[in-house]
């Protein structure tokens, strides 16, 4: 890989990308850039485009599997977008970059409401309104009222709620390239921070719970298929696979639909298992269940 000259941000050449993702699996990266802000996203993605090289976005690295052969050019982490600004009473901008176990807390800091059902969800803000991520009887379509994003051509758009798309894991920042580099959300705020802190701190007592913390694992592998109405992990694990290895990964023992890097996993264990249990689900029940993680680098072709 040539370029004539260096980034114009912070970078690092052949970085491992394992320590950038909760699975703790990837391969080296040729580039990766941490931006601090708009600007410099913009300014990176240039310099990118100036070289001939392919960009990849990665926030909190807890919804993807990385190749063991790594990524390609250049990696953008969004992590250093992390700005907070108060525009008026209950509305606030983020950076995408933020990270929302750490948004969750300075809500209860200062009174506000409407992040609980997010206590102790992993990753960034921009990771999480690009699947929509739920959890607790919520999701972020909720509370996103407006996002600024960054498109193919290297231009800035803006979006409101209702022009995000939203629906199940799903948002319009999926349809084409469109990397989120600010967030709006409405927080209402309260007298007292009681409730707040009880509700956060119930949801990650129950993640704590259930382990969740003390394994490599991306959360779940799959979308469950609300038409068939049953959960993917419950199918998985009525498919008899609970606890199956295939090299360092296993389906995990204490929910299905988790892939856990138990020792020194591969993403390409991991994915052989994820095959696995998609065959063995439409196998048994005929339920097709597609994948939620996303798969990000340099993979030889396969499908799930
Ligand atoms: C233990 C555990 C529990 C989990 N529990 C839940 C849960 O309860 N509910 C749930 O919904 N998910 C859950 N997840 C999955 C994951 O935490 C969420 O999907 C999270 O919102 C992903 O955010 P991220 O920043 O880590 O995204 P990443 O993994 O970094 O990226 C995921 C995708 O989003 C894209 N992306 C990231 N940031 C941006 C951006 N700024 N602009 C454009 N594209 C971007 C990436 O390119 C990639 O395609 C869990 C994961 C773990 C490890």
């Amino acid at each position: 890989m040539n370029f004539t000259q260096d980034p114009p941000i912070e970078f690092k050449k052949n970085f491992i990308t394992a320590s950038l993702t909760t699975f703790d699996i990837g391969g080296p990266a040729d580039i990766v850039a941490w931006p601090k802000n708009s600007q410099e996203l913009i300014s990176i993605i240039q310099w990118a485009n100036k070289n001939n090289l392919k960009n990849t976005f990665l926030g909190g690295g807890s919804n993807v599997l990385i190749s063991d052969k790594g990524i390609r050019d250049l990696l953008i982490v969004t992590s250093g977008m992390n700005e907070i600004k108060i525009l008026q009473d209950d509305l606030y901008e983020f950076g995408a970059g933020c990270d929302v176990q750490e948004l969750t807390q300075w809500a209860i800091k200062n009174n506000l409401s409407g992040l609980e059902f997010a206590g102790g969800l992993p990753g960034s803000l921009g990771g999480a309104v690009w699947m929509n991520a739920r959890a607790y009887g919520s999701e972020f379509s909720k509370i996103v009222t407006w996002a600024e994003a960054v498109n193919q051509n290297n231009e800035v758009e803006f979006f409101n709620n209702d022009e995000m798309n939203f629906v199940y894991k799903h948002s319009v920042f999926q349809e084409r390239p469109l990397r989120l580099t600010k967030v709006r959300m409405k927080l209402l705020t309260l007298d007292d921070n009681t409730s707040i802190n009880n509700k956060t701190q119930s949801n990650i007592d129950d993640r704590d719970s259930k382990d969740q913390y003390h394994i490599k694992s991306a959360g779940c592998v799959f979308k469950n298929n609300y038409a068939a109405g049953i959960p993917s992990g419950k199918l998985i694990e009525d498919a008899g696979l609970k606890g199956y290895q295939i090299g360092g990964a296993e389906i995990y023992a204490k929910h299905a639909n988790f892939v856990v890097n138990k020792n020194n996993a591969k993403a390409s264990d991991v994915i052989a298992l994820m095959q696995l249990a998609k065959k063995a689900v439409q196998d048994k029940f005929n339920i097709t269940i597609e994948p939620e993680v996303q798969f990000i680098g340099d993979f030889d072709e396969f499908s799930i």
